[in-house]
């Protein structure tokens, strides 16, 4: 059985681009930031997330691949990070072919949820899973291993077409065998007040997904567009920028529901 602690977040949207792995990122660091222990794991073979928290592509000796034909989520396949609070379970594009093997693999899709709920991840207060931009296998593993799902959407035009597919996967994977999956909400990213588009893209999701949508929005922020180059989330790398208080925000909307 899936225990209570940690909470497990899935950080999911089939289109690639919409900020995904920022929101991984900067949530885990918000979260941290706010005294909670956070393990981020990373399910894209690219490895954003992973770089973005400073791991150096050379050091990933273990990654989310020995989770998922593991057993457990062993001790040594997770990375401290220079972030207090965030440790990292990396990825490389070795992943791909854990795609390609799961892909034929008997219960492929409860690989995760199987391996969570032989691991003893106590000390964790949450897992952040940062999937990759598709709906293969890692993201309904990821789906089927959550306990809810965080979707950023990006404000822009069709940002809500692509959306119904992926609440229809999640209707699915709730069948498959996670019919306790939540949807947290739906964040919008790389909102620009100053477009009429963001605002329409706002209003359309607020007016078809009500409370489901955050309070909270993440502004077009050139610091957070910034802060992967210095292998750091926004709020190490400009503390006091919009970037980093939109994502305290966030983590504190979602901190307040515990
Ligand atoms: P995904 O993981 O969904 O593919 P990313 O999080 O990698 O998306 O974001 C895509 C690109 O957009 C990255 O270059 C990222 O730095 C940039 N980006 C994401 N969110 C913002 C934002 N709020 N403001 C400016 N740039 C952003
Ligand atoms: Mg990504």
């Amino acid at each position: 059985m899936l225990q209570i602690k940690p909470k497990i977040f899935a950080i999911a949207n089939q289109k690639g681009g919409v900020g995904k792995t920022t929101t991984t990122l900067n949530l885990a660091a918000a979260i941290a930031e706010a005294g909670f222990k956070v393990l981020v794991m990373d399910l894209d073979p690219q490895g954003n997330a992973s770089t973005g928290l400073g791991s150096h592509a050379d050091a990933r000796e273990f990654t989310t691949y020995d989770v998922l034909i593991g057993t457990h989520v062993e001790p040594r396949f997770i990375q401290k990070t220079d972030i207090e609070n965030i440790d990292l379970v990396p990825s490389t594009t070795d992943l791909s072919s854990a795609d390609i093997e799961l892909a034929s693999a008997k219960n492929r899709s409860e690989k995760l949820r199987k391996v969570f709920g032989n691991s003893d991840l106590s000390k964790y207060d949450y897992v952040l899973l940062d999937c990759p931009p598709s709906l293969n296998v890692l993201t309904v593993n990821a789906l089927i291993a959550a306990h809810a799902l965080i979707i950023p959407l990006q404000s822009e035009f069709f940002a809500l077409e692509g959306l119904s597919q992926l609440l229809m996967s999640v209707r699915e994977v709730r069948d498959l065998g996670n019919p306790d999956l939540r949807i947290e909400g739906v964040v919008l990213t790389m909102y620009d007040a100053r477009n009429r588009l963001s605002l329409q893209v706002e209003e359309d999701a607020r007016e078809n997904l009500g409370e489901l949508v955050f309070k909270t929005v993440i502004p077009r922020n050139v610091r957070i567009s910034e802060a992967p180059s210095f292998a750091m989330p926004v709020l190490s790398y400009d503390s006091r920028s919009k970037g980093a208080e939109a994502y305290r925000a966030l983590a504190q909307e979602i901190l307040a529901r515990r």
